[in-house]
């Protein structure tokens, strides 16, 4: 299924005055560069997923997600590029779509939004039968791309690692792709995980079954800076540096934390001098739209 072409993707170096004898190295694997908005680690989840929907011979995927969702936003653009009928179950009853969910819909994505109680119950529904569609011509992808084919996909993003590289950064959200990359990668790089939202060092335990055996990984929740999708003054500041130092530019809800984390730590001396990091930009730069007025970057 190319849809995609992956030769935009490359490594960016991050000028060594960011990280000055503290480490030596610090980059960035443009995930992001792939596609405006089926970006970064979304395409790699959806990969295998819309393999298996085509081998079953599926005309429609139905998913599930917020109103700000990266994942609905790519799921609705790669089922357009593909002849695929999209359906998404949407957390939340908008009165106004958000820019994330207009472009959903303009992407042919019928929408079906539903309260927070019917969509945190969504395993036990039998969504077909709700929304009238035929089981047999309807492929399922959970939230987030979250499973074992997303996991897989998650996967080929190894590919693009060097082993000269120790550690490995990625932010986190279900930790799919997280696990995929532990799943993948050499064992002796460190895969490193920022999670956005308070208290998400959970995943640590909740992944435990999946990545049992697999050492050098730690999800960290340091820095939710105030909680998911919330990105103060002191974020925004940052994230219009970044880009006016480096021309990296960041979305607001996970790379740029992931990046803001990684320049405390080595501020903090978290690392030693001879530590190359890779920071993976998992893309999502859509999700600025709600914010676009506050940055010099779009
Ligand atoms: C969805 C998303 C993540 C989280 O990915 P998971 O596989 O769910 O952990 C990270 N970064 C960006 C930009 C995303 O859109």
């Amino acid at each position: 299924m190319a849809i995609l072409h992956e030769h935009p993707i490359r490594i960016q170096e991050i000028s060594g005055n960011w990280y000055q004898h503290r480490v030596a190295q610090v980059a960035v694997l443009r995930l992001d560069l792939l596609h405006p908005i089926i970006s970064g680690n979304k395409w790699y989840k959806l990969h295998y997923n819309l393999e298996a929907a085509k081998a079953k011979g599926c005309t429609t995927l139905l998913t599930f997600g917020g109103g700000y969702s990266n994942h609905l936003a790519a799921t609705a653009c790669v089922a357009r590029l593909s002849g695929l009928r999209t359906v998404a179950v949407v957390r939340g009853n908008y009165k106004v779509l958000t820019p994330c969910l207009q472009a959903c819909s303009e992407d042919g994505m019928q929408l079906h939004p539903v309260t927070r109680e019917a969509f945190d119950a969504r395993a036990a529904t039998d969504w077909c039968n709700v929304l009238n569609l035929k089981p047999d011509d309807t492929y399922i992808v959970p939230m987030g791309g979250d499973n074992e084919l997303g996991r897989a996909g998650a996967g080929l993003i190894a590919r693009f690692c060097p082993p000269t590289f120790t550690h490995i950064a990625v932010s986190v959200g279900s930790g799919t792709t997280y696990a995929g990359l532990r799943l993948q990668l050499p064992a002796h790089q460190y895969v490193l995980g920022f999670a956005p939202m308070k208290q998400g060092s959970y995943l640590n335990a909740a992944l435990e079954p999946i990545l049992e055996g697999h050492t050098n990984r730690r999800i960290i929740d340091d820095y939710h800076l105030g909680g998911f999708g919330k990105a103060g003054d002191d974020l925004i500041h940052f994230m219009n540096t970044l880009y006016l130092d480096e021309q990296l530019p960041t979305d607001r809800v996970y790379t740029a934390k992931m990046m803001y984390g990684i320049r405390d730590m080595l501020q903090k001396g978290t690392f030693s001098p001879t530590d190359r990091i890779l920071c993976i930009h998992t893309g999502g730069l859509q999700g600025n739209l709600s914010i676009s007025h506050k940055l010099v970057y779009t």
